[in-house]
Formats: C-alpha cells, sequence, structure tokens
C-alpha cells in the first residue's frame, strides 16, 4: 500500500477533477513521507507514457519503492527559501510543471490561530512558486528570481489550508488567474482536523 493515509486524499481529488494525467510534470511541495508521490506517479499511468514527480520537502525522503519508479526525484529543500528559478530549472525542459500540488504544513503548535497563520504562510508560498509575478507585479519580489511562476498555463494547483478567513483570502487571491477554483475537503480527514484543499484548475494565459 501506501506510506500513509494522506494518499486517500489525493486519490479522492484526483477521482474528482483528474488533474493529473498522463505525462503530466507534476510539483509536490511538502512531500515527505511520500505518499502524494505514489499516487502521483500512478497517475501518469505506465513508464512509456512519460511524465514526471519532483517532491520537495524539508525532510530527507527517498521515493517510496511501491508505485514509484525512475519518473519521480525529490529534493531535499525548505520551500519558504527556494527560489523559483532553482525550482523552474528543475522542471522539464525548464517549462515549469502542469501540475502544482501542496500538502505542506507546519507542525502543528496546538495554538489555533498561529497554526492558521503558519499554514496560510506555507499555502501563499505555494502560490508564490506557482504564479511568481502574476501575483506580485513585476520587481515586487525580493528572492532573486525575476519572473514568472513555475506553474504552465493551462496547468492545475492544489495547496492545503486550515479553513480560516485567510484560507477565503487565498482563493480571492488565486481565483481571477484559474479558469475555476473549488473546495474539497477528503473524506479520509480526521473529523478533528480544519483541514480543506484549494483545487485551481486551467490557469489562464497572461
Ligand atoms: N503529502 C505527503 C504524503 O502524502 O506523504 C504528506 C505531507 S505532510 C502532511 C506535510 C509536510 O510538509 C511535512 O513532511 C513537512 O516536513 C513539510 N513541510 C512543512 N514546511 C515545509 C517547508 N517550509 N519546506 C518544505 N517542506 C515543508
Amino acid at each position: 500500500g501506501y506510506v500513509a493515509r494522506s494518499a486517500f486524499k489525493l486519490l479522492q481529488i484526483q477521482k474528482q477533477h483528474r488533474l493529473i494525467t498522463p505525462a503530466a510534470a507534476v510539483l509536490d511541495l511538502g512531500c515527505a513521507p511520500g505518499a502524494w508521490l505514489q499516487v502521483a506517479c500512478q497517475s501518469l499511468g505506465p513508464i512509456a507514457a512519460g511524465g514526471s514527480v519532483l517532491g520537495v520537502d524539508t525532510k530527507k525522503i527517498k521515493p517510496p519503492p511501491l508505485h514509484c519508479d525512475s519518473r519521480v526525484r525529490t529534493l531535499s529543500a525548505d520551500v519558504t527559501t527556494l527560489p523559483r528559478r532553482r525550482l523552474r530549472a528543475l522542471s522539464p525542459a525548464e517549462k515549469g510543471f502542469s501540475v502544482v500540488l501542496s500538502d505542506m504544513c507546519p507542525s502543528v503548535s496546538g495554538i489555533t490561530t498561529k497554526d492558521a497563520a503558519l499554514s496560510f504562510e506555507l499555502a501563499m508560498r505555494a502560490l508564490d512558486l506557482a504564479l511568481g509575478d502574476r501575483i506580485h507585479g513585476p520587481g515586487a519580489d525580493d528572492d532573486d528570481d525575476g519572473g514568472g511562476g513555475v506553474l504552465r498555463v493551462g496547468g492545475h494547483l492544489v495547496v492545503k489550508l486550515l479553513e480560516s478567513e485567510d484560507a477565503k483570502e487565498i482563493n480571492h487571491i488565486s481565483k481571477p488567474f484559474f479558469k475555476k477554483t473549488s473546495w474539497l475537503r477528503p473524506k479520509a480527514t480526521r473529523p478533528s482536523s480544519r483541514e480543506i484543499y484549494l483545487i485551481c484548475q486551467c490557469l489562464k494565459p497572461t
């Protein structure tokens, strides 16, 4: 099976929205221990179909052997300081990714407002990486990137958030750039958890 129960969340997202198609170029932010890597690679279909998955996490991980093949690579890095330029250089033909997933979450303090704030920051970072100058305007970014996000036109973005007013704000920010955005609370989510996924489909051309 899968290395973590979180696999079933991405499986449900896949079932409902079919974001990962054969030959997709997937970026998985906060990939450890690797269940989403397994589901993402499985969703690419047979190896001959091509495609790739790049996972990033502060924790060092090896892609789990089951369901992950040579199309899956991982990078140990902190997403909050990883330049877009570096990620772009790691994308197929440096053309960016067709799907960006973020299941990142902070180590939970138990203080509701603090956890929600940290989770909002990580989600904003995922949005930053995906959309780049589109949300800041050129030159407004102080990391050393210069330029666009790593999500290709027509691509999809999935971001985990903790339910809060800030979470709605992320939807307001991203909505104009996509054909469709929606919320999904997977059945595999523990009843006590406030996590929810923002699904952004089909990035519009600039
Ligand atoms: N989707 C994963 C899976 O299915 O195996 C589970 C992800 S887990 C819920 C959240 C992950 O986010 C943790 O492994 C954590 O290390 C990672 N994370 C949190 N902050 C991060 C950051 N700033 N940079 C990279 N990874 C981060």
